[in-house]
């Protein structure tokens, strides 16, 4: 019997990919977002299944949006990527990121719990829930170390989750996501930004670009691989929680001086801490540059991800490896965003 699925934040990263995939397992697809805009399709529209998807509008803010889409429709798996996912802006906006990403998760639970306690749920965690954890890697035992609004509210919905689970027997999970990218990535995100501001620079269309600590190590995979973790757990027998990451960890340098190579720009670091500079060889540009204001208040320096678990229990085993992520990501922007190297001089920033 064709199985539904309840995608919060379908116009999001993961909302996409997931419902791409679940297509493909002949799934009945509720995609909901705050507000029904249809310019948030945009990488619903790329991925061409725009048609295959009742959308819906459900704020996980109002209870009475979420249980709306209960009684309208028979639900058998509840996926929630809705968050407010930036981290940078939680700092600037921390009640509403609490308020969504965090409160929004029980209101969801309550929901399951009154209305069909079979349903079962899955809850976006984040590795950004470790912080500044002391250990080599992050597993689903470490000790959890929030170092942001967002990371807080996060570990709240992670905890609420495990707790509707262990007191009313749910099947509610937590996937323990580490960061993963994808062309349809926000351009909010530090690897958009400095795949888009590269290819302007090599196209001369744009001067420098500015960012903040380009120091901190992440463990990156590639979010189409992640989607379908994230269906597997809720296919398991017993409910459970995983940590989905490649086990490798990388710099935001790293990414840059990869992205730079790829892109045929020959390039050196000059100067240290908030002086150090991207200098483009050929014209002794500087080409990115530090800006104190893009660093946060409160940093995650280091997270690597440990997939004993998942490599076990789900067979997990990530293909794209951060190399290659980085370059498939710089030929579909290309591709995709040819018309703005067409364009004249574009401002700077
Ligand atoms: P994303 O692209 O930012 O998508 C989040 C979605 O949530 C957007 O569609 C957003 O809509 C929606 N949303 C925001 N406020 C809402 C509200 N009040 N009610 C309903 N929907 C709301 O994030 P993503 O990269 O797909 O990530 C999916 C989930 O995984 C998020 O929960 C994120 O925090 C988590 N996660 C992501 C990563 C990663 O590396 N990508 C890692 C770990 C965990 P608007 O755009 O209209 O605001």
């Amino acid at each position: 019997m064709k199985k539904t699925a309840l995608i919060t934040g379908i116009s999001g990263q993961d909302g996409a990919y997931l419902a791409q995939f679940l297509i493909t397992k002949n799934y009945k697809i509720i995609g909901t977002d705050k507000i029904r805009l249809k310019k948030n399709n945009w990488r619903i529209r790329r991925l061409k299944i725009e048609k295959k998807i009742i959308f819906e509008k459900m704020d996980l803010g109002k209870i009475s949006d979420i249980n709306k889409i209960f009684n309208k429709y028979k639900i058998d798996e509840v996926y929630n990527l809705a968050a407010k996912s930036f981290v940078k802006e939680s700092f600037t906006n921390p009640l509403e990121t609490a308020n969504i990403t965090g409160v929004g998760v029980i209101r969801i639970l309550e929901t399951i719990k009154k209305k069909n306690s079979k349903i079962k749920f899955y809850q976006a965690s984040s590795s950004e829930m470790f912080g500044n954890s002391l250990s080599k890697s992050q597993s689903e035992d470490t000790k959890f170390d929030p170092q942001s609004p967002y990371a807080i509210s996060k570990l709240f919905g992670h905890y609420i989750t495990r707790n509707y689970r262990n007191s009313y027997k749910l099947f509610a999970v937590s996937g323990i996501l580490f960061n993963h990218e994808s062309p349809l990535r926000g351009e909010e995100f530090v690897t958009k930004k400095i795949i888009q501001g590269l290819i302007k620079i090599a196209n001369n269309k744009m001067k420098f670009i500015e960012l903040g600590n380009i120091h901190s190590k992440r463990d990156w995979g590639y979010a189409k691989e992640y989607v379908v973790q994230m269906w597997k757990m809720l296919q398991q027998k017993k409910a459970n929680d995983f940590v989905i990451a490649t086990g490798k960890t990388h710099s935001i340098k790293d990414f840059i001086d990869i992205s730079a190579k790829y892109l045929k720009l020959d390039t050196k670091w000059v100067g240290k801490g908030l002086k150090m500079r991207l200098i483009n060889k050929k014209n002794n540009q500087v080409i990115i540059r530090i800006n104190k204001k893009l660093m946060r208040p409160s940093e995650v320096n280091y997270i690597k991800g440990n997939i004993k678990k998942a490599k076990k229990m789900l067979n997990w085993r990530p293909k794209i490896t951060f190399k290659k992520l980085v370059k498939l990501m710089i030929d579909e922007e290309k591709k995709l965003r040819a018309s703005y190297l067409k364009k004249p001089y574009l401002k700077i920033q």
